[in-house]
């Protein structure tokens, strides 16, 4: 089983819905330990995305993702803006072409994405940030695949590891962006950027039908 362009859209939609949900969530974490704008920022730009899809007449799954790549680096003020940016950016370029993406596509776009963040951010796992849900969602997502699982079951190993990684973030102290600021008075705080890439990753997975 593959999926394309219908699954890219589905996705954006998806997130769109689920960031809208969730903005005061996110907000609430962003006040704990960072500024009280993360929902704001995110928010702001997917409605912006929300705006742009239904103009769009996309023909590959990568038309979708360099949309939401440039509306999010062109509206969202704050860290997450660029960062997410450059994921979904470096996601299209690794399916670039594809109209059909099987599970080895997959990984290889969930890694470019996480490659995008790192490459941006300069993050390690354990820093307190959107990577500690990236990493473990794109570890377990290629250990799927290795084991021969379909699409919907790679995507539902990435959002189920992209929620333990944010999770995770709890007890850590913040070495990146803003919560590095506040040293040990991050601990006992979620992640707010790492909650919601595991929104986004949940998403991926509902809209391949997990
Ligand atoms: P700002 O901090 O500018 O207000 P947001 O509140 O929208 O931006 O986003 C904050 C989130 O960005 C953090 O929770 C963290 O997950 C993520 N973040 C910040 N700096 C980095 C970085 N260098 N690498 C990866 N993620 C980062
Ligand atoms: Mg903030
Ligand atoms: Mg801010």
């Amino acid at each position: 089983m593959t999926v394309g362009t219908d699954w890219a859209t589905a996705w954006v939609r998806g997130t769109i819905d689920t960031v809208s949900e969730h903005r005061a969530e996110l907000i609430s974490l962003d006040r704990e330990i960072g500024d009280a704008d993360h929902g704001e920022n995110l928010d702001r730009g997917f409605q912006a995305v929300a705006t742009k899809l239904d103009t769009l007449t996309p023909e590959t799954p990568a038309d979708v993702l360099k949309m939401v790549a440039s509306t999010l680096i062109s509206t969202v003020g704050g860290a997450s803006g660029p960062l997410l940016g450059t994921a979904y950016l470096k996601a299209a370029g690794s399916i670039a072409g594809k109209t059909e993406l099987g599970s080895a596509d997959i990984v290889a776009l969930l890694t470019a994405a996480r490659d995008g963040v790192v490459l941006r951010g300069k993050a390690e796992p354990g820093d307190k940030t959107m990577i500690d849900a990236w990493t473990p969602a794109v570890e377990a997502a290629a250990a799927a695949e290795a084991a021969g699982a379909d699409v919907p079951a790679v995507l539902s190993a990435a959002a189920d590891a992209a929620e333990k990684g944010a999770a995770d973030t709890e007890p850590l102290v913040a070495r990146k962006g803003r919560a590095s600021y506040l040293g040990e008075r991050a601990i006992g705080h979620r992640d707010p950027g790492a909650q919601s890439s595991s929104l986004i990753l949940r998403e991926a997975a509902i809209a391949a039908g997990e």
